[in-house]
């Protein structure tokens, strides 16, 4: 007889500057209807839990972090549709499906939200972040299956940058051949989108003040690269870096008819003078991106499945490390001029 439950281990978070402790658990091994229980493969520190680790971010304390993870199903609960088995990825957010937002097509803005690697630790309950051994999905979560071929250090990577950033490509309207492409900030999510606008076609312009990024911008596609402003104009700026100044020269760079994609500005800073007239005039869109529809989570996959081996994504992610040597990832993660990403292999 299989026992009802199965042991698990997860990093139990206690705040900023506290270590983190791994803990056991005994979790259920059946999940209930709408749930799958996921053993975890490989997590990767995103850039928003070195944000929260450092006290930047607000997050419940103690908590389970992590929101970046591959894994393969354990078990599928009644009305899921993936099976023991399975590799997958999954999405940073559950949505409720018919809040007010939910029906209006942003579910990741759901008013009853649950955010992987975000919620208060309930002991009873603790695999709610991708910095553990398993995951249990909760209903609304959107999962998709990837190949074995895309390996763990680029499928991790999938629920948070890559889906992000095809959301970002989404917002910015049909990228094509022809279209002069601005990306600003070539981290994790500058390079996934130098590599995707490059792959439809676009001629991509990567801004970055580290002249190594900028060489591997190259690596993903950029057919020019610069420090500051490009010469000429755009006709899609995406803004990933954050800075004030990068918005600044999106705004600038913006030929008629051009549009804006700001995603980077994922914490306070200063703000941005905008002149209408030349939003008028110019026929400029400018709109904001923050996580992701589970639409942008299936093109990401479909994009990693066609183009992992064309650009150097393995090479963006240092590790891995141990669950038990998970502080060691977080202070490689936060070093200057380290890799975009650290993995955690559970
Ligand atoms: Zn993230
Ligand atoms: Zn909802």
């Amino acid at each position: 007889m299989v026992a009802a439950t199965l042991p698990a281990r997860y990093a139990r978070w206690d705040g900023p500057g506290a270590p983190f402790r791994v803990v056991d658990a005994d979790v259920p091994r059946e999940p209930g209807p709408g749930e799958v229980l996921v053993a975890i493969d490989l997590a990767t520190v995103c850039g928003s839990d070195l944000h929260t680790t450092r006290g930047r971010r607000s997050s419940p304390v103690p908590g389970v972090l992590g929101h970046e993870q591959v894994g393969h199903v354990v078990a599928a609960g009644e009305g899921t549709t993936v099976d023991p088995g399975d590799r997958v990825v999954w999405s940073v957010a559950a949505s409720c499906g018919h809040c007010r937002r939910c029906a209006r097509g942003i579910p990741q803005k759901c008013t009853d939200l649950l955010k992987y690697g975000h919620q208060p630790l309930d002991p009873a309950h603790p695999l709610t972040g991708g910095f553990a051994t398993h995951c249990l999905l909760a209903p609304g979560t959107a999962v998709e299956v990837v190949p074995d071929a895309v390996p763990d250090v680029v499928a991790a990577p999938a629920s948070c940058a890559t889906a992000t950033v095809a959301a970002v490509l989404d917002a910015a309207g049909p990228v094509g051949p022809g279209d002069r492409v601005l990306v600003t900030g070539a981290g994790m999510l500058g390079l996934t989108a130098t590599a995707m606008a490059a792959r439809a076609g676009a001629e991509v312009v990567v801004s970055d003040p580290h002249p190594e990024r900028r060489a591997q911008a190259v690596a993903f596609g950029a057919a020019a690269t610069c420090d500051g402003a490009p010469g000429g104009v755009v006709d899609v700026a995406l803004e990933l870096s954050g800075a004030a100044a990068a918005v600044r020269t999106c705004l600038d760079r913006l030929d008629v008819g051009g549009t804006l994609v700001l995603a980077g500005s994922v914490s306070p800073g200063p703000a941005v003078e905008l002149d209408p007239e030349r939003v008028v005039r110019g026929l400029h869109t400018v709109t904001g991106v923050h996580n992701y529809a589970p639409r942008h989570l299936a093109a990401a996959v479909e994009f990693l499945v066609g183009n992992h081996d064309r650009y150097p994504f393995a090479s963006l992610v240092g590790g891995p490390y141990a669950l038990d040597d998970i502080d060691a990832a977080f202070a490689a993660a936060g070093r200057p001029g380290a890799a975009p990403r650290q993995a955690v292999r559970p």
